[in-house]
Order: C-alpha cells, then sequence, then structure tokens
C-alpha cells in the first residue's frame, strides 16, 4: 500500500502540520519542525510536542509516514571549519527536535563543496557529520536525498549516495530519499518505460531498495541532465502522466512515505486522490 501526503505547512506550531496533512486526504506529510530559513529555533514547548502527537493520533498518522525535511542553510559537507560546526550543530538540533515530536526520520540535502574541495572529500564530511549526529542521538534515521547537482551540489549520483553510507558507522540509521524531479533533472531517464527500469535497477544495484526510506514525488520543468532544480504539478512537466502511473503500481515503493512537493497546493488534494487511482486501476 502507498503512503502519500505533502510537505505541508506547520505554520502556527508544528501540531498543524498533522490537521493539514489530513485535510488534503493524505496518510503520510513532510513538515519544517521550524523554520526552514533559520539556523536555530527556540525549543518547541512542552504544549506544541503534545498536540503534535494527539493530532497524529486522532488523523491516523504513524511516525513511519512522517518525513521532516531539515534547514536549506544546513551544509554537512561544508568545506570550512567555521561553517561546517554551524550546520552540525543545526543538524544535531533538528534531529533532536524529531526525537522530541516521536518522530524517526529526518530528510536532509548533503551537501555542497563550493568549489574548494573535491566531490570525494564533500562526501567524506556529509558522512563524518552524519556520525557525529547520530552518535549523540538514539532514534532518528539520517535520510539523504539525491539531488539535481544544481551548482555545487553533490548527491545527484547514485554512487555519491553509496559512498556516504558505506562510511557511516550505523547502518541500521542511515537512509536515501529519491525526489523524481531531482533523479530526473540529474540525469536519469525515469521517464520512458525502458530507462524506469534501468535507473531503478541501478539504484537496487548501487545503493539498495532496503536503504530507500522515503520518495518526494514531483515533477519537472526542466529537462533530462539539465542539473536544475525546478519541480513541477503531477503531469504538468517533462515526466508525464504515464510516469506517475507506472510508479503507483511498482511495490518497491510501498510502505515509505510518498511525499509531494508540487508548486501548487491548491491541487494536493486532486493529486493524492488521482495518484491513489492509479494505484488501482
Ligand atoms: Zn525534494
Ligand atoms: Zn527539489
Amino acid at each position: 500500500m502507498k503512503h502519500i501526503g505533502a510537505h505541508v505547512s506547520a505554520s502556527g506550531g508544528v501540531e498543524n502540520a498533522p490537521v493539514n496533512a489530513y485535510e488534503i486526504g493524505a496518510n503520510a506529510f513532510a513538515l519544517f519542525t521550524k523554520n526552514q530559513r533559520q539556523w536555530f529555533a527556540p525549543a518547541l514547548s512542552q504544549s506544541s510536542i503534545q498536540l503534535f502527537k494527539e493530532n497524529c493520533e486522532k488523523y491516523g498518522f504513524d511516525a513511519d509516514y512522517i518525513l521532516p525535511h531539515d534547514s536549506y542553510l544546513i551544509n554537512l559537507g561544508h568545506p570550512e571549519e567555521e561553517g561546517l560546526q554551524k550546520s552540525r550543530d543545526s543538524f544535531l538540533g533538528e534531529m533532536k527536535r524529531c526525537e522530541q515530536l516521536g518522530l524517526r526520520l529526518l530528510n536532509f540535502h548533503p551537501g555542497s563543496h563550493l568549489k574548494q574541495i573535491t566531490v570525494e572529500q564533500c562526501l567524506d564530511r556529509i558522512a563524518d557529520s552524519i556520525n557525529w549526529a547520530l552518535a549523540q542521538t538514539e532514534q532518528v534515521t539520517a535520510v539523504i536525498e539525491n539531488t539535481a547537482g544544481q551548482g555545487s551540489n553533490v548527491g545527484f549520483s547514485f554512487y555519491h549516495l553509496a559512498h556516504i553510507i558505506d562510511k557511516v558507522n550505523d547502518k541500521s540509521r542511515v537512509g536515501v530519499c529519491l525526489d523524481t524531479c531531482h533523479t530526473y533533472s540529474a540525469g536519469y531517464d525515469i521517464k520512458t518505460e525502458k530507462g524506469y527500469a534501468a535507473t531503478f535497477a541501478e539504484f537496487e544495484q548501487v545503493v539498495g531498495f532496503r536503504y530507500l526510506k522515503g520518495i518526494h514525488l514531483n515533477d519537472t520543468k526542466k529537462e533530462l541532465h539539465s542539473r536544475v532544480d525546478r519541480h513541477d504539478s503531477i503531469g504538468k512537466g517533462f515526466l508525464g502522466i504515464d510516469f506517475f502511473r507506472r510508479f503507483m503500481k511498482d511495490a518497491r515503493f510501498d510502505n515509505i512515505p510518498i511525499i509531494l512537493e508540487t508548486p501548487d497546493d491548491s491541487l494536493w488534494k486532486e493529486e493524492i486522490a488521482l495518484l491513489r487511482s492509479f494505484e488501482t486501476e
């Protein structure tokens, strides 16, 4: 069975996210546990934590299908010591917030070399950062998102993801999230039937589906190999509706959170209903 939702607003408090997810007919969701454009945030209040848990229970959201996303400022592969430490401290704060909320996953973009270190050095730093954060927490899995490869971002190749995982000490608490927009823009042709089969066979061989902890399900405004990250609504971009039909019938994506980050939130309810209809047609 598929668990689909969207990256919903937590404005007014994290406790509002499960309510917003329920209203669009979701059985999974993503959220920011703090302002995503700030490094640090005030601690979550006890009442917010309590209400979040109560609302998740009330609307039937299990922690296995909630995929929080960290701040966009964090760069766990930062080439400079100061930027790296600030990123690590902020990331640890994000992990601890997840633990307080009873969540078990934290999704993040791996990082950028900023043209100051090699890709490999950057990937090694990211793995070190993950090891550093996992050693100070207990229940949250670090979920690395593949990127479109824009600018100096690493993580656009399955080999990058595998490189990081290989150097993480606790393999039980590391995983990946594939963003379908990023996958395509990075150069994996999941649009065609043949390309779809080849890409996920390569993913299984290089990374392994056992590490797949979530999906960001987006169409894309940019072409194959563009290395540009611009999401589009389901069926409206270069991927097209047949990709989503194929995806929804693919059992390899059962039992993980599938999150829409499509640009028009007024369409989310419709998009979720459409995707569900593909699962059973
Ligand atoms: Zn994404
Ligand atoms: Zn993106």
